[in-house]
């Protein structure tokens, strides 16, 4: 038998939530540089578009019509209205990749997630990032000037109504160091991968394992 057979396995739906600013999106980047196996659920939304963002890569800009369309069509794994603008997660890549065993990374709010652990909990692992602390966030905001003040003050009030809901995630990053936090999601990941419950074909992989062991016994 092949030594080095890979066991399939059904996709993971990794989801990544936290306020605004606490390092998320550059978290998630990373990962999706570093690990060969993992797309992006690339969000429709009806929220314009900030200067630094590309239709179609970081967001689907879609107009309040065009959303309800797709949403009211079932085209929409999961919605959510978010600081006032619309958010949804189109069905058909997630459904096409999770099949062919590849994983999803998901940059969705705490509704999202409670959408998809109702819908499809065993595929499903969540991780919440917090920032270290209110000042940090407000800086990291404040930083990336691409809001205007009144933009960013409605993120942090937004921030103290997301932040409650840590609770409901698997795992929780306090993001105090880029690089640590990295290491840990990715650690998340690799932990997950390896799941007895994921590997569908592990049974096939062991019976092969026990008989080609009875041949070297004597
Ligand atoms: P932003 O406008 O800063 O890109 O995103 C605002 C919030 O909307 C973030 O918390 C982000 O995670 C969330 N979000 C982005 N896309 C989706 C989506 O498809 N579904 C849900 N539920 N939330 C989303």
């Amino acid at each position: 038998m092949n030594a080095n057979i890979e066991i399939a396995r059904r996709g993971i739906m990794l989801i990544v939530s936290s306020p605004s600013g606490a390092g998320k999106t550059t978290l998630t980047r990373n990962l999706l540089d570093k690990e060969e196996n993992v797309s992006l659920s690339i969000s429709v939304t009806t929220r314009a578009r900030r200067t630094s963002e590309i239709d179609g890569i970081h967001y689907k800009f879609l107009s309040r019509r065009q959303f309800e369309l797709m949403r009211d069509g079932g085209e929409l794994l999961e919605w959510a209205e978010v600081h006032g603008n619309f958010y949804g997660t189109p069905r058909e890549p997630v459904e096409t990749a999770l099949a062919e065993g590849r994983d999803v990374l998901f940059d969705i709010d705490w509704q999202g997630t409670q959408q998809l652990y109702n819908s499809m909990r065993q595929d499903v692992v969540s991780v919440f990032v917090l920032p270290p602390t209110a000042e940090e966030l407000k800086l990291r905001l404040e930083r990336r000037a691409e809001d205007t003040q009144e933009i960013i003050a409605r993120r942090l009030k937004n921030a103290a109504e997301e932040i409650p809901h840590w609770e409901e995630y698997d795992y929780v990053l306090v993001n105090r160091d880029l690089e640590k936090s990295f290491i840990r999601l990715r650690g998340i990941l690799t932990a997950e991968r390896l799941k007895r419950v994921r590997k569908e074909d592990i049974q096939d992989f062991v019976d092969h394992l026990l008989s080609d062991l009875k041949t070297l016994t004597p």
